[in-house]
């Protein structure tokens, strides 16, 4: 079966375009000129991906994204948010939100198709598969059951929660973490932490294994993310 993409965009040239290029591609578009249009149709078509604008008639792109991760048979859906050039505050409340990806327009519909393959070969490899025990990165070994992390086979000092955001930046296969998935992952739904700690934290681990200090990326305002390795 192709997998279907959710396009919703209400500029007519530009969803058709994707639409073409989707075709092209083996998928099956679903197209939603408008929000409201948009979240009935994720509801009941349950689709594979979500192309999603931000500036959309009727409801937004961010309202469409807040229903679709709302509803329990699709919160999983992959969302790629399409923004506006330069637009910080939708990028940053976009990822907030829970978006996998954005991409800035004007963009080209080759591009936008290369992401959503790499997304869905993400999402696929995520589903169903257990955590991966070992984690590694160049020369770095994480074995996560003994909690040992080693550069070139010598041991590497770490306390829990450095351990654990090095884990989630290990296995995020080069996303971007915010600080707000950060705490959410290390510290839980339940806390009081400031997102300042998760800088802390990360300034150790780059103190302490200097590798990271430009494998760690900051992305401005928002979190962090793994350079490829
Ligand atoms: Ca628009």
């Amino acid at each position: 079966m192709p997998r279907s993409i959710l396009v919703v965009e209400d500029e007519k040239e530009i969803r058709d375009l994707l639409a073409l290029y989707l075709r092209k591609e083996g998928f099956s578009p679903l197209l939603a000129p408008d929000g409201e249009t948009a979240i009935l149709s994720a509801r009941r078509e349950k689709p594979d991906l979500v192309l999603l604008d931000i500036l959309l008639p009727k409801a937004d792109g961010l309202e469409v994204l807040r229903a679709i991760r709302t509803t329990p048979e699709i919160a999983g859906t992959p969302v790629v948010m399409l923004t506006a050039k330069g637009d910080e505050t939708d990028r940053i409340v976009g990822l907030e939100l829970g978006a996998d990806d954005y991409i800035p327009k004007p963009f080209s519909p080759r591009e936008v198709v290369a992401r959503i393959k790499a997304i869905l070969r993400r999402s696929h490899a995520a589903a169903g598969e257990p955590e991966p025990a070992l984690l590694s990165y160049r020369e770095l070994r994480m074995d996560v059951g003994r909690h040992e992390v080693r550069i070139q086979g010598k041991p590497v000092s770490l306390t829990s929660k450095e351990f654990r955001i090095l884990q989630a930046l290990l296995a995020s296969s080069g996303r971007v973490l915010s600080r707000e998935a950060i705490l959410r992952k290390v510290w839980g739904e339940d806390t009081h932490v400031i997102d300042r700690t998760v800088d802390v934290h990360i300034a150790k681990l780059r103190q302490k294994i200097p590798l990271l200090v430009k494998a760690i990326e900051t992305v401005k305002d928002v979190g962090y993310k793994l350079r490829e390795g």
